[in-house]
């Protein structure tokens, strides 16, 4: 039977919502603004490498599971790749793609010497095992090993991943190369060469931006209404750290609902109850949904969750007037240019988030020498650079007359198209 054709105004929303699509445009648009000639865009648009790979699993019923795991190579002109490794049932090839050149993005933007890579497997680690969850991490790296390395392309965590499978991961990558091997995977536990001051990275990155932007809005952290969508890795530092300064984070969200307080969630019960996976609504009945939780009445609005969360259909009832996005690619194009319009300053995705990589570089470095740093040394680093890529991707918007997100693309896109340049690629 052939299914119905969707109907085109169907197809024109899905590829408003096409984050790879989305991606190449704000690349082409950038690259252009720059001076670059078309065959630039037409190498940075899709990654340079794409692996694509079938990993076997033994389930604890004994029965054998088939998985599908990708790993994009975006642009290695400037050092090796480097980007993390997503587990969820939703990951497409396209969005590893897009992943991957958010990456290199970020890199050029914080300017680390490292080009974009990203990977991730069709799977639901919240339905999986310890020991199948073992299998899966470790079948991943046999099957990716051939172009990973410390040299040449360096995974780290996403969403659904953590410094136990980061771990599994090493270990399987050392055995497959006969030596111990911290350099070729970060967010590593402390003990296996794990940088201090990782784990929290991606939100203190985030908290640097907030601070910056109510500079720029004459604004104070403290007293400030936050909502965070979101409550893993990123969302939940970020709530202890925004609540720490005492700013009032009166709604938090996981995948299945909201929860919300306008006099300010006791941030401390919440974290404590979370789960592995950033699950915490579970434990109420009264909660909200997520599209509530966007539109809730506050000052700072951080989506820390996943891609696509704010679009034409909610933009305009959005009511914060500072949105940082620690998540990946958390607003649509339309969304942003809505945003933009209306005067809300967006910190984007690809300055915004770029904390995690950056403490993940200065792990590779202290994995490289062999020589570690106090948290407060990481602490320091991460503060300056932070700092610097915030303005100057500000300055670039004020300069260049575009949103921050235009802004934040040519930053980032001009340091590897200068190296591809010099390398004679184009
Ligand atoms: P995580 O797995 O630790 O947490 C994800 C959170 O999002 C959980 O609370 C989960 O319940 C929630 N969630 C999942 N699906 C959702 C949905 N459909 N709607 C609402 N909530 C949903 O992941 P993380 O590491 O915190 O990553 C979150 C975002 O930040 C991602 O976009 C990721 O790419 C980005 N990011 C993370 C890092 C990092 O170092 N962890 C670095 C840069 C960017």
């Amino acid at each position: 039977m052939v299914a119905d054709k969707a109907p085109d105004s169907q197809n024109k929303y899905n590829d408003k919502l096409d984050v790879l699509k989305s991606t190449q445009t704000v690349v082409q648009i950038a690259l252009e603004k720059l001076g670059y000639p078309e065959e630039v865009f037409e190498l940075l648009k899709e990654p340079i490498r794409m692996m694509t790979v079938r990993i076997p699993v033994r389930m604890d019923d004994d029965s054998i599971k088939i998985f599908t795991g990708y790993r994009a190579q975006h642009n290695d002109a400037v050092g090796p790749t480097k980007g993390g490794v997503r587990f969820h049932p939703a990951v497409t090839e396209k969005e590893v793609k897009a992943l991957s050149i958010w990456m290199s993005l970020k890199a050029g933007i914080v300017d680390l010497p490292y080009g974009g890579g990203k990977g991730g497997i069709v799977c639901d680690p919240r339905e999986m095992s310890f020991r199948e969850l073992e299998g899966l991490s470790r079948g991943y790296v046999r099957a990716i090993s051939q172009i990973v390395g410390p040299t040449k392309d360096i995974p780290a965590p996403d969403v659904f991943t953590n410094p136990q499978i980061m771990a599994w991961m090493m270990d399987e990558y050392s055995r497959i190369d006969e030596f111990n091997n911290p350099g070729f995977i970060t967010g590593k536990p402390i003990v296996l060469g794990g940088s201090h001051g990782r784990e929290s990275a991606t939100a203190k990155g985030v908290t640097i931006c907030i601070d910056e932007a109510v500079k720029k809005k004459n604004m104070e952290v403290k007293g400030a209404r936050v909502v965070i969508q979101g409550f893993g890795n990123a969302g939940s530092f970020l709530a202890k750290f925004l609540h720490d300064s005492g700013a009032k984070v009166i709604g938090i969200s996981d995948a299945y609902a909201g929860l919300h307080d306008p006099d300010g969630l006791d941030i401390d019960y919440l974290l404590d109850r979370r789960d592995s996976f950033g699950t915490v609504t579970k434990l109420f009945s009264n909660t909200i949904t997520n599209k509530e939780l966007l539109e809730l009445d506050c000052d700072i609005l951080v989506p820390a969750a996943v891609e696509n969360q704010i679009t034409e259909e909610n933009a305009y009832n959005i009511k914060a007037s500072i949105i940082v996005e620690a998540a990946n690619g958390p607003t649509t194009l339309d969304a942003t240019k809505i945003l933009s319009e209306r005067g809300i300053l967006l910190v984007p995705d690809v300055l915004a988030s770029a904390g995690g990589v950056t403490v993940s570089y200065f792990e590779w470095v202290q994995n490289n020498q062999g020589y570690y740093w106090s948290e407060e040394e990481v602490e320091e680093k991460l503060h300056k650079v932070m700092v610097k890529g915030f303005n100057s991707v500000y300055n670039a918007a004020e300069t260049r007359r575009v949103d921050m997100r235009l802004a934040a693309y040519m930053v980032g896109v001009r340091k590897m198209a200068e190296a591809s340049r010099f390398r004679g690629w184009i």
